[in-house]
């Protein structure tokens, strides 16, 4: 018997599920605040459902979706969490700190069809979309975890996978995450990054979830961006950047552009200038990430100097342009690292 999967309900279905299991609606939000507010992990904690129900859920119904199974932790802070599902797949997310409070950057898919050459879980290929509550549980396992999981406050669609191509899950995902009473996380603190499914970034724009958008750009040319991310063939820059123009922005929020910086491919002065003018009059925000290593890689990262030299041009051309230098890369938890890969099967936690 497949179980009823909870977290992937929205208020309106939970109520209606209650209603179908029995039971009146108001346990159906009730049962969602130990789900979201309190986070429990069993059926057994949710003291004000009678015993009766419970011991009824534990049999019909799951609660934890992912099991972590391992964490590793970086010199400079930050924390992989590397998660096993119901198959056997195994998924990985990235806690990253910051100065106040945490980042956690969660994933959409086991690996990834985009097939970008710079990312190993690209390289790695697509096994399986998640599930939203395979979404949520990301945050809420790793929210448990912390000694003030309050601390928690942004959320990045960074993880493995392009959450575009996942986009039902996604969306349902977000309304339990930014709901006042699901995760309740801001939607100013909630960013969905995208290799540029123009129809569902489209979709996106017009849907009743607010979040901030990332668009991995990655060059200024056709031929190179198809180079680096196979998807540009299908969808050329030039439609991804009239989407993200017609893109509905609430009030002085804007678009990140992220660009990896690739020694001799994408890094002249002329892709500076050409960055300019693609994105001149736009509210867009660049973030400029120097490449990350990783085995199997035939690219080269752009030497610092270079990149402020790159970071310069945009300055001076009124852009924001931040240099990101992704963290974690020793213990591959670094953009584009991400493999759900782990060395043996013990079920040890390292924190
Ligand atoms: N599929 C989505 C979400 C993944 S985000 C997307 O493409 O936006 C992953 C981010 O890491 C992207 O901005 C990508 O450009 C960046 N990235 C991937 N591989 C990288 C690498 N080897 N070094 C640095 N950044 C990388």
């Amino acid at each position: 018997m497949v179980k009823i999967d909870l977290k992937g309900m929205d208020r309106s279905e939970m109520e209606q599920w209650a209603i179908n299991y029995g039971l009146d609606a108001y346990r159906g939000r009730q049962i969602r605040q130990w789900l979201f507010s309190k986070m429990v992990s069993s059926f057994r904690n949710m003291t004000n459902i009678p015993k009766v129900i419970r011991e009824a859920l534990e049999q019909d119904a799951v609660i934890n979706n992912l099991w972590k199974i391992r964490t590793l932790a970086s010199n400079d802070g930050t924390k992989k969490y590397l998660f096993r599902l119901w198959d056997g797949c195994v998924i990985e997310s990235v806690l990253i700190p910051e100065r106040r409070h945490f980042t956690l950057c969660i994933s959409s898919q086991v690996g990834c069809a985009m097939a970008c050459r710079f990312c190993l879980t690209g390289k790695q290929g697509f096994t399986r979309n998640l599930t939203p509550s395979e979404i949520i549980d990301q945050i809420i396992e790793v929210k448990r975890s912390l000694a003030n999981p309050a601390d928690l406050k942004n959320i990045v669609f960074m993880g493995m996978g392009e959450p575009l191509a996942n986009y039902d899950a996604v969306v349902k995902a977000i309304k339990n995450i930014v709901g006042a009473d699901g995760l309740n996380f801001s939607t100013r603190k909630v960013t969905v990054s995208t290799c540029g499914l123009v129809p569902n970034l489209i979709k996106l724009g017009l849907s009743d979830v607010t979040v901030n958008l990332a668009v991995s750009l990655n060059a200024t040319d056709n031929k190179t961006r198809s180079f680096l991310m196979p998807v540009n063939k299908k969808y050329p820059i030039e439609e991804l950047i009239a989407a993200c123009r017609e893109f509905p922005l609430p009030n002085r929020r804007m678009i990140t552009f992220e660009y990896i910086l690739i020694k001799d491919v994408n890094d002249s002065v002329g892709d500076a200038y050409r960055l300019c003018r693609l994105l001149s009059g736009m509210r867009a925000k660049i973030n400029l990430i120097p490449l990350n290593p990783h085995l199997n890689l035939d690219l080269v990262p752009t030497p610092m100097n270079e990149i402020l030299h790159f970071q310069d041009i945009l300055a001076s051309n009124n852009f924001t342009a931040m240099i990101r230098k992704s963290k974690g890369a020793d213990i591959m938890a670094a953009c584009g690292q991400l493999s759900g890969e782990y060395l043996d099967s013990t079920n040890e936690t390292f924190t």
